[in-house]
């Protein structure tokens, strides 16, 4: 199809590749971001296989921009490459030292890896290049509905007119609920306690190390590399919480002290006591919750304007495979090649929902099954885990399964072809 004047709402993962993919591609493209001065904050995530895929071919696809100085803007993998912990396995092990499964990425294939990542580094990876390919990025515009081929933002200012709007405001999206009433949007009871610790010796490396004692307990450890701005190495730390009883906890460790939960972390792993001191107090654990978003279809043709919801907006999960944001990668990826293909936009819409729909149905029903055997109240699920997972991994097609669904490539539960990974440049650190 011809070139189209584009709205993408939010500047979040999915939001800015797709706005730089698409303007790549010849499209007049907009940003509209709800925060008025977006900053690189946040905690660990676990950037797949399939995530750097698409930074690959986003930074090919920028190779042809002028960079605005330090060549940095136009070279997304590099730069998280160059800020990121990579990642040789997955390891999840009980309280009591139990091992349960470890996966390696080098057993599905010897250049793989995972890349721990403060998650500013690949916002800003991706924001910082926008404006210097072409993309016009208006800030502190929160987006809350569609007045015909126009935004109407919460202070009423309208703006466009747009022929597509692409809606990646992240899980609590405010314009699927007013666009899509249809769309299920179930926020999931249990969430996460997160602290991210400064590790200048880098006591944690190379794995994502979970610890597990029942369904009720669960404690995780990300090496995270660098922060944008800082130099020193860091380690996501993460406790699984139930989110009605975070404000009861709070209260308890101010009263009781710190040093009970201190105690409770180290007694599982010993190795975490340099970064636990450094919690001074409760309110420096911060809460983060998840909700299960599922939609029939992504897009919709009759709302005045052509409309398409990708990333968290359209299919938030639980992060229990760490595989939102290399979702939203890949949604931002497929959305310009659909259109690309298409003749005109209804058909490349079409072609995105045809292109997505067994990778996401399969990550969605895998994340909503698997989710309560690591975070929930039913006792008898976590002893069915630690059976059968440890069981599981032990039979080799299943593992390779389990390989592929962490790599981000799964899609489908049998006989699935997986998506194709071209070699990945090793970090030169
Ligand atoms: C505890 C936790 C751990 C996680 N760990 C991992 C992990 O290890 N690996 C992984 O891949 N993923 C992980 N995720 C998931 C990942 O964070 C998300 O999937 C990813 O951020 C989704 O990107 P997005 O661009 O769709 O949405 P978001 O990152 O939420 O971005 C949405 C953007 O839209 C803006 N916005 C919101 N409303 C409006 C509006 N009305 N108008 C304009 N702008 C608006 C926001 O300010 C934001 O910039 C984790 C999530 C949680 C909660």
């Amino acid at each position: 199809m011809g070139p189209a004047d584009v709205a993408v709402v939010g500047a979040g993962y999915a939001g800015s590749a797709a706005a730089l993919f698409l303007t790549r591609l010849g499209h007049r493209v907009t940003v509209y971001e709800a925060v008025a001065d977006p900053a690189p904050v946040g905690a660990g995530i676990l950037l797949q296989p399939s995530g750097m895929l698409v930074l690959a071919r986003l930074e090919r696809a920028l190779a042809g921009v002028g960079d605005g100085g330090d060549g940095a803007s136009k070279a997304p993998l590099a730069r998280v490459l160059a800020r990121g912990a990579v990642i040789d396995a997955l390891r999840c092990r009980t309280g009591d030292g139990r091992p349960l499964f470890e996966l390696a990425y080098a057993r599905l294939r010897g250049d793989l890896y995972g890349l721990g990542l403060h998650r500013g580094v690949l916002f800003q990876a991706l924001f910082d290049a926008l404006q210097p390919a072409g993309v016009e990025v208006v800030l502190g515009c929160r987006v809350v509905a569609l007045d015909g081929r126009r935004l109407v933002d919460d202070r009423g200012r309208l703006h466009g007119p747009h022929e597509l709007v692409v809606v990646a405001d992240g899980a609590r999206s405010e314009l699927r609920a007013a666009l899509f009433p249809e769309a299920r949007d179930v926020p999931y009871p249990w969430g996460a306690l997160w602290f991210v610790a400064a590790d200048p010796a880098a006591l944690f490396q190379r794995e994502l190390l979970q610890l597990v004692d029942g369904t009720r307990r669960m404690f995780g450890l990300l090496p995270t590399g660098q922060a944008p701005a800082r130099d020193v190495n860091l380690t996501s730390l993460f406790w699984s919480v139930r989110g009605s009883r975070v404000p009861v906890l709070k209260r308890r460790l101010r009263f009781v002290g710190l040093h009970l939960f201190r105690d409770w972390v180290c007694r599982m792993e010993p190795r975490a006591e340099p970064l636990v001191a450094q919690i001074e107090e409760p309110e420096q654990l911060l809460f983060a919750s998840y909700r299960d978003v599922r939609m029939r279809r992504w897009y919709a043709l009759d709302r005045g304007v052509p409309v398409v919801v990708i990333g968290d907006a359209a299919h938030a999960m639980s992060p229990q495979l760490g595989q939102g944001s290399n979702l939203a990668l890949l949604d931002a990826m497929a959305l310009a090649e659909a259109l690309e293909e298409g003749t005109d936009l209804a058909e490349g819409l079409e072609r995105y929902q045809a292109a997505r729909r067994a990778h996401l149905g399969f990550y969605q029903r895998i994340n909503r099954w698997l989710t309560p055997f690591f975070q929930s109240d039913g006792v008898a699920l976590g002893w069915v885990r630690d059976l059968g997972l440890s069981a599981a991994a032990s039979v080799p097609w299943i593992d390779r399964a389990m390989l592929e669904t962490l790599s981000g490539v799964r899609r489908g539960f049998v006989r699935s072809r997986a998506l194709d990974l071209p070699a990945l440049p090793l970090p030169e650190r």
